[in-house]
């Protein structure tokens, strides 16, 4: 099977085509390298010994997008492409609907004209809002999302369920993902943020590399043992085993379906510090900041029915994050950069 992958330059995207790749899958990305680098392209080869061809072309580009599917006629797509910071996305509505929301379009009809009708989407806990359960299983309601990033991926998911739902040759699998850290364990591939990181562990990271003084913790006054926000933090490694598991099943089923990606426990803000000073064996710096408008306190998953149905369960605990974590940015403190850009 020969797979499509937009935005297989990124974060998650560099470490799903390894796996694809050691997992005997053919492959070809497609991107435009607005948040990525085509180093990241050069080290998945070089860590899997292994060649596929490379589409520097915005998904929003039909014309181009067209291109890559008559050269390459894969057999599905696993969608990553998209804008995600959130922040950005307050700032930046029209763009983020039109890049998420009008590159999916684009792509839905670009893979019906060539007859493609396998996706695998990167959707995200976002989409449940301020969950009505924790943990959270698939059946919680989607909510009201706080950012327009957030809509896109609720909107994205309806597009696509409904695609599927008009034309039964369609087959979609929606992954919400629940927070993605860690690295290859190579060190060779990882999240390479541009600017100020808006995440935990790539700010952390970059503290522990001394690019930044301390890490702000947005809140210490939640309903939670110590205070702290809690998320379900899961090892991107595994993560990219969640999506091969997927495609596994796409050929089996009919319709659409939904997973959450998650490892089912969640951390606090600060377990995750503290076990990321274990993992570069040095003690950091942090300082406690006012609450990030519209944190949730807890957020973790229920993880059965990726269990149950695709066989997935992660492997890699939050001290593994953490050194995988480290490993890649202390091997390339700057990311695929040379230096502070
Ligand atoms: P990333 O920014 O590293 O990867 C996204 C890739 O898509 C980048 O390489 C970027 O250059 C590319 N891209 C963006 N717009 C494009 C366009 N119009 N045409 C072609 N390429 C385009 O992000 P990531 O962390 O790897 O996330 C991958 C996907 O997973 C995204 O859709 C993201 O929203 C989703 N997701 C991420 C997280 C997370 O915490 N990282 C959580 C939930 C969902
Ligand atoms: N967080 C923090 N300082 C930072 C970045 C994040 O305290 O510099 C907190 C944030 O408030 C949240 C948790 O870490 O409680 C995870 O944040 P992240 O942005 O990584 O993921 P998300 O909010 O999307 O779950």
């Amino acid at each position: 099977m020969k797979i499509l992958v937009t935005g297989g330059a990124g974060y998650i995207g560099s470490h799903t085509c390894v796996e694809l790749l050691e997992r005997g899958y053919e492959i070809t990305v497609v991107d435009d390298l607005s948040n990525s680098n085509k180093k990241a392209i050069e080290r998945v080869k070089q860590i899997t010994g292994k060649d596929f061809t490379f589409h520097e072309v915005n998904i929003c580009d039909k014309a181009k997008l067209d291109e890559a599917f008559e050269v390459e006629k894969p057999d599905a797509v696993i969608h990553f492409a998209g804008l995600k910071a959130v922040g950005e996305s307050v700032e930046k509505p029209v763009e983020y609907y039109d890049n998420n929301i009008g590159g999916t379009l684009n792509l839905i009809r670009s893979m019906r004209e060539h007859g493609v009708f396998n996706i695998i989407f990167s959707s995200s806990a976002t989409v449940y809002g301020d969950p009505a359960e924790i943990p959270i299983s698939e059946n919680c309601p989607k909510g009201m999302c706080t950012n327009p990033y957030g809509w896109t991926k609720w909107m994205i998911e309806q597009i696509l369920t409904d695609t599927a739902k008009a034309d039964e040759r369609w087959k979609v699998i929606l992954l919400r993902y629940f927070n993605p850290i860690g690295a290859h364990e190579s060190g060779l591939i990882g999240e390479d943020p541009k600017g100020i990181p808006n995440n935990l562990v790539p700010y952390i990271a970059q503290v522990a590399v001394g690019r930044r003084e301390a890490l702000g913790v947005f809140g210490n006054d939640y309903d939670t043992p110590d205070g702290t926000c809690i998320r379900d933090y899961i090892h991107v490694c595994d993560l990219a085993r969640g999506h091969v598991l997927a495609l596994d099943h796409i050929n089996k089923m009919t319709g659409s379906d939904v997973f959450n990606l998650g490892s089912g426990r969640g951390y606090s803000v600060m377990e995750v510090f503290h076990a990321f000073e274990k993992a570069c064996g040095k003690t950091l710096k942090f300082e406690y900041k006012p609450r990030r408008a519209g944190d949730i306190p807890v957020c973790y998953c229920d993880p059965a029915k990726a269990k149950k149905v695709l066989g997935f369960e992660t492997q890699f605990d939050i001290n593994r994050m953490c050194a995988d974590s480290w490993n890649w940015q202390s091997k390339n403190p700057y990311g695929y950069n040379e230096c502070e850009q």
